[in-house]
């Protein structure tokens, strides 16, 4: 029997998710159907209570679901419970399952795609909102020399930065605050891009080879990439391999496979002309 997944978000139209899952589908010979669902701003319940009484085994959630995910959820992960956030939900037994893969698929494009460790380097990483929530715990997993948080609101980063801290020294400030430090790698997960604005970063901060990583996507440089060439970053890289990434990880909880991502993120990216 075809078994049933969907993404629900809002909006939900641009989504890649359904020509990413069916990629994977298609390349390990799994029978799946993978529709995208514009959940009601106030009826992401409903939608998914709908989802499973229609069959559904398992539902990905994205903007801006991602916490309610959380509380539907009748069973957490750990990485789940970590990030606050929900983006991968499996239905089996009565019971609603939720995971965050967001994280894991981060690591894995900066370990794997890019080939760089993250071991023993200085990591920077820009933003507290949901998305560098879900990012710190894994981080935090490959051992790095050091993490640090900085926001626009800096007791956001620092509220992070505290929560975290069972785990190791996460420090925290404000942008100007990270003008006395430099770093290997620095992590855009403040939605800027998105709006096209550029971050008020200090000059200096990139050391020598240092990799330069936005969580957007999407064609061209983003305002950071930009930013960041200019003052020296060595590597410059989208988001678009964590999306994939976080899609095979989503596939590996549902299916236990993990799909090959390597000629699906050549595709998308031949699509995306950048
Ligand atoms: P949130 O709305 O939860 O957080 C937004 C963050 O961006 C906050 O830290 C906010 O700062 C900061 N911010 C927003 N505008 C500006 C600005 N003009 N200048 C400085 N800081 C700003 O968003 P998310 O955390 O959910 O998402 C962040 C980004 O990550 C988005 O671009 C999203 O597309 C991307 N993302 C990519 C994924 C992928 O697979 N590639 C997966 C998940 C997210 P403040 O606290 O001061 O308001």
């Amino acid at each position: 029997m075809t078994d049933l997944y969907a993404v629900f978000g809002n909006p939900i139209a641009h989504s890649k998710s359904p020509a990413i899952h069916a990629a994977f589908a298609a390349a390990s010979g799994a029978d799946l159907v993978y529709e995208a669902h514009l959940a009601a701003l106030d009826g992401f319940p409903k939608a998914i209570a709908d989802f499973i009484a229609a069959g559904g085994k398992g539902a990905n959630i994205t903007v801006p679901f991602k916490e309610e995910a959380f509380r539907l959820s009748t069973r957490l992960s750990e990485r789940a419970a970590r990030a606050g956030a929900v983006n991968t939900l499996s239905f089996a037994a009565g019971e609603i399952a939720g995971d965050n893969t967001d994280g894991a698929g981060l690591v894995r494009d900066i370990t794997h795609n890019l080939g760089i460790s993250l071991a023993g380097k200085r990591i920077l990483l820009l933003g507290a909102g949901g998305a560098a929530r879900g990012v710190i715990a894994p981080l935090l997993g490959e051992k790095p020399a050091s993490l640090r948080l900085a926001n626009r609101s800096a007791e956001k980063a620092q509220g992070l930065a505290d929560a975290f801290a069972d785990l190791a020294s996460v420090s925290a400030g404000s942008f100007d605050e990270t003008a006395e430090y430099s770093f290997d790698v620095v992590i855009n997960a403040t939605s800027a891009s998105l709006a096209g604005t550029s971050l008020p970063l200090p000059s200096g901060i990139f050391a020598a080879g240092s990799l330069a990583y936005d969580m957007m996507y999407g064609k061209g440089e983003t305002p950071f990439l930009e930013l960041a060439r200019e003052q020296g970053a060595a590597l410059l890289a989208d988001g678009l391999g964590m999306l994939v990434e976080q899609a095979a990880e989503a596939f590996f909880v549902w299916r236990i496979v993990r799909p090959d991502t390597g000629p699906v993120l050549a595709s998308l990216r031949a699509q995306l002309g950048s």
